[in-house]
């Protein structure tokens, strides 16, 4: 079934950043991308799936040729761009700065600030029902209504590339580890989860390779929690992404990168374990009231991940 394009996205204004972030892979092993290209172990190309359809992760498959190539949807970097640039207006005015000075107040530009993220947030959302044109009005890499969404925009577009060259080194680790024959094979299923499990680990690696101190990798951080926490929007029903399917169950992979990011600073630490957890109250309000109190932020997030657990077994 296939559908119309969509026109003039505005995320092709990054489309040098993704290739950019593409060809600079860091090195696979011992494997640069040139190597990997010149072995027929993975496409140079990305192959860019203008469909205006609901979003779809990233995936690599064998061409007809037998080289692996990735592909990744058009839909799906518009989604993760706004999921990016949403979340981040919202937590930081309405989350961080009320909570640094509860007394400072939010002025009328600040409220229309928020209030086009929470709308540009509310289409990214909607796109895995049926997918429609990205609001022209609303914020976007190539459109800001004012200088405090330029400025939040250029925030969001180095993490939108850190994010995307998460995804794509994900998929690269596939084809490299030799993954794409142990699916085919017909016991392939039961390796599934190890596979994106060292698929995971490979494209952090990449990403968060150097000793980077946590005010350094907070960009990092940000894409690494941005690309598990939306893929909850990838799925029509989201307690769905709470079962194991192919990839682990999404909250233990949000979970495990938290653990991985070891944010030793209590500043850091906290701040993305808030996020996840606001972004979570927000995909399941039904199971995690936003009304309850916790003593410390631990608690509040180990409670929303006990409760996810809770809802996974119940279904
Ligand atoms: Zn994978």
């Amino acid at each position: 079934m296939a559908s119309d394009p969509i026109v003039d996205s505005p995320v092709l204004v990054l489309e040098g950043n993704i290739l950019w972030q593409f060809e600079n892979l860091s090195e696979f092993g011992t494997q640069t991308l040139k190597m990997q290209v010149a072995l027929g172990t993975l496409s140079g190309e990305i192959l860019l799936d203008m469909s205006a359809a609901p979003p779809k992760g990233p995936r690599v498959a064998k061409q007809s040729t037998g080289v692996p190539e990735i592909n990744v949807d058009l839909s799906h970097l518009e989604m993760l761009w706004a999921f990016i640039y949403g979340w981040m207006v919202v937590y930081e005015e309405r989350v961080q700065k009320q909570q640094i000075d509860p007394t400072k107040l939010i002025n009328a530009e600040t409220t229309k600030l928020v209030n086009r993220a929470q709308e540009l947030l509310a289409w990214s959302a909607s796109l895995r029902e049926s997918y429609t044109a990205w609001p022209a009005s609303l914020p976007s890499p190539r459109h800001y209504a004012t200088e405090q969404e330029e400025w939040y925009g250029l925030k969001a577009n180095l993490v939108f590339q850190k994010a995307v060259a998460f995804l794509l080194s994900h998929e690269r680790a596939h084809a490299a580890l030799g993954h794409l024959e142990v699916i085919q094979r017909a016991d392939g299923a039961g390796f599934r989860l190890d596979m994106e499990r060292d698929a995971d680990a490979a494209a952090y690696d990449d990403l968060l390779g150097q000793s980077l101190d946590d005010r350094e990798k907070a960009p990092e951080a940000w894409a690494v929690v941005s690309v598990m926490l939306s893929t909850f929007y990838l799925y029509k029903a989201p307690r769905n992404a709470l079962l194991p399917s192919g990839h682990p169950a999404l909250h233990h992979r949000v979970a495990h990168m938290l653990r991985r990011l070891a944010l030793a600073d209590p500043h850091y630490d906290y701040y993305f374990s808030f996020l996840c957890r606001l972004v979570l109250q927000a995909v399941f309000p039904e199971v995690l009231q936003p009304t309850r109190q916790f003593d410390d932020w631990e608690d509040a997030l180990t409670d929303a991940l006990d409760r996810l657990d809770h809802l996974s077994g119940a279904q």
